[in-house]
């Protein structure tokens, strides 16, 4: 056999290349092997073929930023808060137990996995859990436990009040995921330190947190600058913005991911360029927000960027062409970026930002066989001129046919394959009925 995967005559898109039309792509193990024109491949052997008929064909997506739990009240914070845990009337982290959270990242997993995303980034409460979740659907993980030492319910009334037992309590969780997981599934669960924002860690925790990861090279996951009223915050109780916070306690460093950057002067962005710390780009988020990322400036700045859909929709084109689109409105109009700049941020960019830009999110020889398979039929993908304009700019994650994680196929025909999707989904209504049944009841 000379190959074990043979994914045949598919228009390939892969950042930094130009579209490669009726090409062929052949899989050895976990690696893609090769990449030729269809009729040069035609006569090798391989375990298993693939006829992608004429279909898209792109690495997958590089989801850096979720919290699947937060499926919980989808639909029903966006149009109250911007995120639940300083929103008041919704189900909380704290409520959920290992089996909810367990039925709840299943869904939000499924559905990353179902629109195309092979590499994603959980982490909440309860990490085992999400990472007992991810191992199942055969994601490439990277979990980590929500580290925090301020009481939520105080700040939802605009109180910072630290509890240092949580603080111990939620970085001893974190630490025991690490003995528990990391390397897990064939190694693809990778365990990552998660302290949760600026203004719901103190300094102290930031600094043990920072102290941990430089003594063992971890990489560490935040959010940063969620808010103008984050900073507002930070500000008064420290004196510094929530940048220079970070900064200060080791945290701004280029094993940090920050997500979303939205409440950042021009010196914290020259901050963070300057750190080699990477953005998370939440760009449907921050929009249902009704806020937006000053991602030019940071771009211009130097700072790499990454994308997510942070529990939205887990549509990865979507937050691509959000991304275009709010950063032109910020721009008054200019056509700030392109589709293949945006795209790169959704593969490459987060395969970066996790430290596997050599091997992962590109469709070339040698790089981990992380691959997406679109419809060739679906009219939206139509036509194809250079391929990454109408996927960007046209393309839905449901339009995804056929995901494939390290030359493993994990959805074949829009259904994943070790898990029945409607239990999935059944599960986690269930969860979610019996978690708004207890809002109501006070
Ligand atoms: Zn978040």
């Amino acid at each position: 056999m000379d190959y074990d995967l043979l994914i045949e005559n598919v228009d390939i898109v892969s950042p930094g290349d130009a579209v490669r039309r009726g090409h062929s792509v052949a899989v050895a193990g976990e690696t893609i092997a090769d990449i030729q024109p269809a009729a040069v491949l035609q006569g090798r052997t391989a375990g298993r073929r693939i006829d992608g008929r004429g279909g898209l064909c792109s690495p997958g997506f590089v989801n850096v930023h979720n919290h699947t739990p937060l499926m919980a009240v989808r639909g029903m914070f966006e149009d109250r808060g911007f995120a639940p845990a300083y929103t008041k009337g919704v189900p909380q982290g704290h409520w959920l137990g290992d089996a909810e959270t367990f039925a709840l990242a299943r869904l939000g997993l499924a559905e990353m996995l179902l629109q195309g995303c092979t590499s994603v980034v959980d982490f909440y409460a309860r990490p085992q859990a999400l990472a007992a979740a991810m191992a199942e659907t055969g994601l490439r993980g990277y979990i980590g436990g929500r580290i925090m030492d301020v009481d939520t319910a105080a700040l939802a009334e605009g109180k910072v009040v630290a509890d240092p037992a949580l603080g111990e309590r939620t970085l001893a969780d974190s630490l025991a995921l690490f003995d528990a997981w990391h390397g897990a599934g064939d190694g693809r669960i990778q365990c990552i330190l998660a302290p949760h924002a600026p203004d719901t860690c103190s300094p102290a925790l930031m600094r043990s947190v920072a102290d941990i990861a430089a003594r063992d090279d971890i990489r560490v996951h935040t959010h940063l600058a969620q808010s103008p009223l984050e900073a507002t915050r930070v500000q008064a109780a420290y004196g510094r913005s929530p940048t220079e916070l970070l900064d200060e306690n080791g945290l701004l460093n280029a094993r940090l991911t920050a997500a979303h950057c939205i409440a950042v002067s021009d010196d914290d962005i020259a901050r963070i360029a300057r750190s080699g710390a990477f953005v998370a780009h939440v760009p449907v988020g921050n929009a249902t927000g009704g806020q937006s990322a000053p991602i030019e400036a940071l771009h211009a700045a130097g700072a790499p960027i990454a994308l997510s859909t942070d529990s939205k929709s887990g549509c990865m084109l979507d937050a691509m062409r959000m991304a275009l689109r709010v950063a032109r409105i910020r721009a008054g109009g200019r056509l700030v970026f392109d589709a293949a700049t945006a795209f790169a941020w959704g593969t490459v960019g987060g395969a970066a930002s996790l430290g596997h830009g050599a091997v992962l999110g590109r469709i070339r020889p040698g790089c981990l066989a992380d691959i997406v398979l679109f419809d060739p039929e679906a009219p939206n993908l139509r036509p194809v001129v250079d391929g990454v304009g109408v996927l960007v700019h046209s393309g839905s994650g449901f339009n995804v046919q056929t995901v494939i994680v390290g030359g493993e196929i994990l959805v074949e025909d829009r259904r994943p394959v070790r898990y029945d999707l409607s239990a999935v989904i059944r599960e986690a209504q269930d969860v979610a009925d019996a978690l708004w049944a207890r809002v109501q009841a006070g």
